[in-house]
């Protein structure tokens, strides 16, 4: 089976020709894929009777990812979901918004997609790390997330304006479906998404890094540091090799030199642990004179044991990096009280899945797949 989701213009218009169909075909599929989220290959309305009949039985599907819970903050402006996909693995979706100042604006509506079920980088304030790594994502499991947020904002008469790559896995650790994704969302011909409206966010695969910058495409680049000293770093991100601080800092210039792009070093602030005044410093010198910018994040407040950092530290912190020249913010927190965290939602699910079994059945409780056995408590939340 293929799902017509998965194939760029350019593959829809070899097969459209490959059917013996004229091109103009690969554009009324295109245009009924992305405008009018059609339920499966039956619905495209647009195209003969006979052609909808051969496309079906030579196996093309419409892929789609099922709703399992949907949450949405007090305010309204932050909605999880948790979406199946056709082999029932579970994966987050977070849409964000910002009211845009001025009446009758269209919010800014950021949708923040997995890139794989799971991950293997380990992250220890992550819950996602914490699950270990089930699978890649495949590039129209990743874009049915985007769709189904779109669908969700078209009801509101509204559209979706960025994609942030920050959900549950790292996306260049699963480099060609991320790179089919970005560009089925940003092809003029599919979703029509601006480059510059998407964000590529990685805790540090540098091959992965220069792969991107040397894609020729205009996407934001954002490097999850943590840490301005090497030993620290691989304390929070064990997956990191020796060099990962250095490593990370040049091919952040590299990637700036060949896209024009600046580069966001993002940094989850943990209380007692990476937010001391001598850190802001050593992060301050490291990245003086670098034309980036420096996203502070306080981490969830969790069980797992890290703390978020009083308030006035973390403006401390933000503070020393101003005064050595480095553009820094803390982000907005959105959506804290429904868990907007990666991985922290498909945890909570998995555990009322859990004592579901226990309260029907009285039944052993079977693995949780995906999921360490140990520490059951929802782990602290990423920083990304
Ligand atoms: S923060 Fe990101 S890279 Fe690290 S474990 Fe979590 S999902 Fe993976």
């Amino acid at each position: 089976m293929t799902d017509l989701y998965r194939m760029l213009p350019g593959e829809l218009d070899a097969l459209m020709l490959e059917l013996g169909q004229p091109r103009y075909r690969a554009d009324q599929v295109l245009r009924a894929l992305y405008h009018d989220f059609p339920a499966g290959v039956d619905d495209l309305r647009q195209l003969p009777a006979a052609l909808r009949q051969r496309l079906s039985d030579e196996g093309y599907v419409l892929g789609a990812a099922d709703e399992v819970r949907r949450v949405a903050s007090e305010d309204g402006e932050t909605t999880k979901l948790l979406l199946r996909m056709a082999d029932g693995t579970l994966i987050e979706t977070v849409l964000m918004q910002y009211p845009e100042k001025g009446s009758g604006k269209h919010p800014r509506s950021t949708v923040c997609v997995s890139t794989q079920a799971g991950c293997a980088m380990g992250c220890v304030f992550c819950a996602t790390g914490q699950m270990g790594f089930e699978r890649n994502l495949r590039g129209e499991e990743i874009v049915a997330q985007v769709l189904h947020m779109a669908r969700l904002l078209a009801e509101r008469d509204q559209h979706v304006t960025n994609v942030v790559f920050m959900g549950m896995g790292e996306p260049l650790a699963n480099y060609p479906e991320t790179i089919r994704a970005i560009r089925l969302l940003t092809d003029p011909r599919a979703f029509a998404l601006s480059q510059r409206a998407i964000t590529v966010s990685t805790v540090g695969v540098l091959r992965g890094i220069q792969r991107l910058a040397d894609e020729g495409l205009q996407v934001g680049l954002a490097i999850s540091l943590h840490a301005p000293t090497e030993t620290l770093r691989q304390e929070l991100v064990p997956t990191a090799g020796p060099h990962s601080v250095a490593d990370l800092v040049s091919a952040a210039r590299r990637f700036f030199r060949r896209t024009g792009r600046r580069v966001t070093f993002e940094y989850a602030l943990i209380a007692g642990k990476n937010d001391s005044p001598e850190l802001a410093r050593e992060l301050g010198a490291l990245l003086r004179g670098m034309n980036t910018h420096v996203n502070l994040i306080p981490v969830n407040p969790t069980a797992g044991g890290f703390e978020r950092p009083a308030r006035r530290r973390v403006l401390e912190f933000e503070r020393i990096l101003r005064e050595a020249g480095v553009n820094t913010t803390v982000r907005v927190e959105k959506g804290s009280e429904i868990s907007a965290a990666c991985g922290q939602l498909r945890t909570d699910e998995q555990e009322r899945q859990v004592i579901g079994l226990e309260e029907i059945s009285g039944a052993p409780v079977p693995p949780v797949r995906g999921r360490r056995q140990s520490g059951l408590a929802p782990a602290p939340s990423p920083g990304r």
